[in-house]
């Protein structure tokens, strides 16, 4: 029963079509649990914290680590690591091997995994998986993160349209509503929020952050996220796509499209000269900025339709990722003349597992 006390420590766990994120509740003081209760928290903790808890994949982000943290009563951390969901098999042995079936409360999940590793959790693991839907937990865990980091989590780029000017800044994110999330993860949901429990699902697309990664392997031979990322930054799209003045010579005056605005997304790649000379540096950023300008003129028309001005964008798409960001500050400034506003946060992708884990406690 979820409205007991739960026992500690406390997890929320948002099993992705690409990443496993963890949240994890550390209590400060562990000293009134009884015997049993603690050593299970310091097995925990340790194979947790410890590099080698999920492979050599498993990600501690603690520049993200958020502390004096109150939940249940209890003062203590919350830690924010991640893996990739082809790793779970490997964290599933390690619960069993751990025994973290000492966990009295069991472990809150969210995300497609949830469902589809509920069965194996409670055979091999004899754990059981709270299930949670992933937009009321995103939703929340957006609302409590930006509650109750003491550090800001809300911000913006200023001077979007100026590329020597434009810099991340603090954006005040009290009485937000209403706003629009924009969560890009292998795919894309994008969801009209009025008020802290009135939220709807408008739109998505499944042209999202695993459709980038997807295409940018098959185009560069790349392997990992980091590895496209750091290509498209040293790429130039423009050697791949097709500009209004590739087609005009200029600008195209009458509908206002400046010559340097794209026209067709790899519209030079039908010509084989130009693919032969076509880096692979020039491809990673093309389609870094075909997939990032297609979910900006999605989050536009959804924005104009709900009546909405503020758009936050989240989700692990945006990890080290300040093209994207830029991007879609221009492009939502941009195309609005300035009525739109692209807010992002700085725990990113994490917000599904933190909502997850509080949805268990309300
Ligand atoms: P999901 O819940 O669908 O797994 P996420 O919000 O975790 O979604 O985002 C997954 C996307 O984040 C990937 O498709 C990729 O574009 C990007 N990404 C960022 N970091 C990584 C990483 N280390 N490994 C794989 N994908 C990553």
């Amino acid at each position: 029963d979820p409205h007991v006390r739960p026992s500690m420590p406390l997890f929320g766990m948002d099993i992705g079509g690409t990443l496993t994120k963890l949240v994890y509740f550390e209590p400060d003081n562990i000293d009134d649990f009884d015997q049993a209760e603690q050593q299970t928290l310091r097995t925990i903790h340790r194979y947790l914290m410890g590099s080698t808890a999920y492979g050599t994949t498993g990600i501690r982000d603690v520049h993200l680590e958020m502390t004096n943290q109150n939940i249940c009563g209890r003062e203590g951390k919350i830690h924010f690591i991640r893996f990739p969901t082809s790793q779970m098999p490997a964290f599933i042995d390690l619960a069993k091997y751990r025994k973290f079936s000492g966990l009295a409360s069991g472990i809150c999940a969210t995300g497609g995994g949830a469902y589809m590793f509920e069965e194996v959790f409670e055979s091999e693991v004899h754990l059981q998986l709270h299930k949670y839907d992933e937009l009321d937990s995103l939703v929340k865990g957006i609302h409590y993160i930006d509650r109750y980091n003491l550090n800001s989590e809300c911000y913006y780029f200023c001077n979007p349209l100026d590329p020597n000017s434009c810099e991340k800044m603090p954006f005040d994110f009290q009485d937000p509503y209403p706003y629009l999330v924009v969560n890009i993860g292998s795919g894309v949901s994008i969801l009209s929020v009025r008020s802290k429990s009135q939220y709807s699902r408008v739109s998505g697309t499944s042209l999202g952050g695993g459709t980038f990664l997807g295409l940018c392997c098959l185009l560069t031979g790349c392997e990992t996220f980091e590895e496209a990322i750091e290509l498209a930054s040293k790429g130039d799209s423009e050697n791949i796509d097709k500009l209004v003045k590739d087609i005009y010579g200029g600008d195209y005056n009458k509908f206002g499209l400046k010559g340097d605005a794209v026209a067709s997304s790899f519209g030079q790649m039908m010509s084989k000269e130009k693919r032969k000379s076509a880096r692979k540096e020039d491809l990673a950023r093309a389609t870094l900025v075909t997939l990032t300008n297609n979910i900006g003129s999605i989050a536009r028309m959804c924005a104009k339709t709900e009546k909405i001005e503020r758009v936050v964008f989240v989700g692990n798409f945006l990890r080290v990722n300040t093209i994207s960001m830029k991007l879609l500050a221009f492009a939502m400034e941009y195309w609005s003349n300035g009525s739109l506003k692209a807010l992002f946060l700085e725990h990113e992708g994490y917000f599904g597992a933190m909502g997850c884990l509080l949805e268990y406690l309300h």
